[in-house]
């Protein structure tokens, strides 16, 4: 059984300008490095803008800096888009694709996730690859019918467990303050858990992230659910106190 040190990842989406992001990520900087050694990975994921000011002011910390999202073509015209070796030279050894807001915003199909995740691969990163059902999914009764498409499509050829994280976000839990319950997150991350067994050889080393209205108050009873090998956390994650707390219940 191979033991899978946890990553609580921090998507800040679309917040904070410049002098309130770097504070923030030197504010968990500090915490990590006050405390010593933990038994977790630490991650920020700022937006694009911050990636290079953030990353020159947590340099030489224990801190770990990703990218929201990332183009699937190496260069070329596609006009405001940034490509996964752009996040590379930033700093970025993470890159959150197919998160449920670029999937419903901007009609990320499967396909182009998996697309996403081999550029980051490509790229010498991580691809942090999220999937998750929709309310009226769950209420249908398909919840697992939908991670299951969406793990077949959006996980490309080349995925290993030092390559690739999965993210389980359950869509009507993100921002809404409504987590899905330890039973759910067990069903659903045992699913993942044998999908990846079964796809890649490296799938029993491959770290399941649960996403969706994490806070310090839920944390630990997440992350003690099996297969739960870290979070993915929004809201939670622009404030330090809060972050840190989540990431301190995996002690
Ligand atoms: C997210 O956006 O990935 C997320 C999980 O958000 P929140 O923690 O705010 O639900």
């Amino acid at each position: 059984m191979p033991v899978r040190r946890k990553l609580i990842a921090g998507n800040w989406k679309m917040n904070r300008l410049r002098t309130d992001g770097v504070a923030l990520a030197l504010g968990i900087q500090e915490r990590l490095n006050a405390t010593g050694v933990v038994p977790f990975d630490l991650l920020v994921c700022p937006p694009a803008t911050l990636i290079w000011p953030v990353a020159d002011a947590i340099r030489g910390g224990g801190l770990a800096i990703g990218g929201q999202d990332c183009h699937s073509r190496t260069n070329g015209a596609h006009t405001g888009d940034i490509s996964a070796a752009m996040l590379a030279e930033a700093g970025c050894t993470y890159v959150i694709v197919g998160h449920s807001e670029r999937r419903q915003d901007h009609a990320e199909s499967d396909a182009l996730v998996a697309a996403k995740a081999e550029a980051c691969h490509e790229a010498g990163m991580i691809a942090i690859i999220c999937v998750g059902e929709t309310l009226g999914q769950r209420e249908g009764g398909r919840a697992e019918a939908v991670v299951s498409g969406q793990l077949a499509g959006s996980i490309p050829p080349g995925s290993t467990a030092a390559n690739t994280v999965i993210a389980y976000e359950p869509v009507w839990a993100i921002g809404t303050g409504c987590n899905a319950t330890p039973a759910d997150v067990t069903e659903i991350h045992a699913l993942i858990r044998a999908t990846l067994v079964q796809r890649l050889s490296g799938g029993p080393a491959v770290r399941i992230l649960y996403g969706g209205s994490v806070k310090p108050s839920n944390a630990s009873e997440l992350m003690a659910v099996p297969n739960v090998d870290g979070a993915l956390v929004g809201g939670a994650s622009l404030k330090i106190e809060d972050f840190w707390g989540i990431a301190a219940s995996c002690r």
